[in-house]
């Protein structure tokens, strides 16, 4: 195991300045229909412990690809250890991981990453895997936060707020209590339960990619997203594509004698919206309730140098949905296509080809057979600890999820707390109740599945 011998940053020492609780999360008794191990494990969960972690997790600024996100990783592997799990915490190597033919793609800059894994109890495959991606998104403007704070791990209303509170601390957070509650309730298992921490599933999925390929595996994973209360069972794929469109500079006064690379990328922009809607006319029925499953979205437009000039150059950059069972190479052809279709009819574009390129991340898409066993045992815990069915879903953003899935063979799904509507964006923030009813469902589930006894 790794650990830095550094002074430890400021917003380490911070965390021991925590906020108030507003309330006790709520006190739940234990069911009728669990066994006694499941029972001891469900009383084992330290519920203002498992808040706590998730202030404290908010301020460490684990923005993907920086020094605090492998700051985290190594006060992870610690937490484990100290669990008395086996730890497996390696150094990714980067070269040799972006050199691999199935490397997923990058977008942070990024010249260190760290993997952990722990595993407790019995020997063979863990009977169940929690996973988590310790890293989050840039903040974005500060003004749309409350205080210009988005590191606080404020608590109001009985809700934490910061970035990363809901994508997904709060599942970092549960996945940890799960683990300290299988420890300190004292079962035995009869098989191994295991925690993977992962880095850079904001940008890729490298973190994932390098865990498969260290050859970590398990019979079945969650994947902790926050999820909204229902269990998703399949992710859109996202392709990040980078378009240059060529115009011809001018003088502003005499546009005419030139050719506006903006003006050229208006039929283009015309041509994706239309495909966006041919490829989102019948979505998969786990899509149902969301208009718009497989986005073509425009993320960055650069054109021009000079207020007064006509711009020569237009780069844009987006990401295309990738829809169920579609192969990524499917989905590229069919964006590229579109735009040479528009580029043969346009005159300029016919002499001035858009350039396609596809850098960054490329998430495939992925999915679990809903008749596999996991998803029945997954709503049962959440029938019994939260008293509610599940409904299944499908998520239009890629994840870790096609990795485990598809690399890995790993039956996987995405249940964790958290409204999705709250990732990445300006005062994220996750319910403290949500938080405490899905860790207790994900306890039991691990409990059930690791043969937990007394
Ligand atoms: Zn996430």
């Amino acid at each position: 195991m790794v650990f830095r011998r550094q002074a430890q940053p400021d917003y380490v020492r911070d965390v021991t300045r925590r906020p108030p609780l507003q309330d006790n999360p709520a006190r739940h008794s234990a069911p009728d229909d669990l066994c006694d191990a499941e029972t001891r494990v469900l009383d084992a969960i330290d519920e203002q412990a498992l808040v706590h972690e998730l202030v404290d997790l908010i301020r460490i600024p684990s923005v993907t690809g920086t020094d605090a996100e492998s700051d985290l990783q190594h006060r992870y592997a610690h937490q484990l250890a100290t669990l008395g799990f086996d730890v497996d915490t390696w150094k990714l190597d980067l070269e040799g991981l972006a050199s691999h033919p199935d490397h997923p793609g990058t977008e942070a800059p990024r010249t260190e990453g760290y993997g952990v894994v722990g595993v407790l109890g019995g020997a063979g495959v863990p009977a169940l895997v929690l996973q988590g991606h310790v890293d989050v998104v840039p903040t974005g403007d500060l003004d749309k936060w409350e205080d210009r704070n988005p590191w606080s791990g404020t608590i109001r209303s009985n809700t934490v707020h910061g970035r990363g509170a809901c994508d997904m601390k709060a599942g970092v957070a549960a996945n940890m209590a799960v683990a300290r509650a299988l420890v300190a309730s004292g079962v035995t298992l009869a098989r191994p339960f295991a925690l993977h921490a992962v880095v850079s599933e904001e940008d890729g999925g490298l973190g994932a990619f390098a865990t498969m390929l260290r050859g970590h595996r398990g019979e079945a994973a969650i994947i902790t997203e926050p999820t909204s209360s229902k269990v998703v069972i399949a992710n859109a794929g996202a392709l990040t594509f980078e378009l240059r469109v060529s115009g011809c500079a001018a003088h502003g006064s005499a546009r005419l004698t030139g050719h506006s690379a903006f003006d050229a990328f208006l039929p283009i922009h015309t041509a994706l919206t239309d495909l966006e809607q041919q490829r989102n006319a019948r979505p998969h029925q786990l899509f149902d309730g969301n208009p718009l499953p497989y986005p073509i979205s425009i993320g960055t437009i650069r054109a021009g140098d000079w207020a007064s000039s006509v711009p020569d150059l237009l780069v844009a950059e987006g990401r295309l949905g990738v829809q169920l069972e579609e192969l990524p190479a499917h989905a590229r052809a069919a964006l590229e296509n579109a735009i040479d279709d528009v580029c043969r009819r346009d005159p300029w574009l016919r002499d001035h080809p858009v350039q396609v390129a596809w850098p960054g991340g490329q998430f495939a898409s992925g999915h679990l057979d809903p008749a596999h066993p996991l998803v029945g045992e997954v709503i049962e815990c959440i029938r019994h600890t939260e008293h509610r069915e599940a409904t299944l879903s499908g998520a239009p953003y890629g994840s870790d999820l096609r990795l485990y899935a598809g690399m890995g063979g790993i039956p996987t799904l995405h249940y964790g707390p958290g409204d999705v509507s709250h990732a990445h964006a300006p005062r994220e923030q996750v319910h403290i109740e949500e938080l405490v009813s899905t860790t207790r469902s994900l306890a039991v589930l691990a409990a059930r599945r690791c043969g937990a006894h007394l």
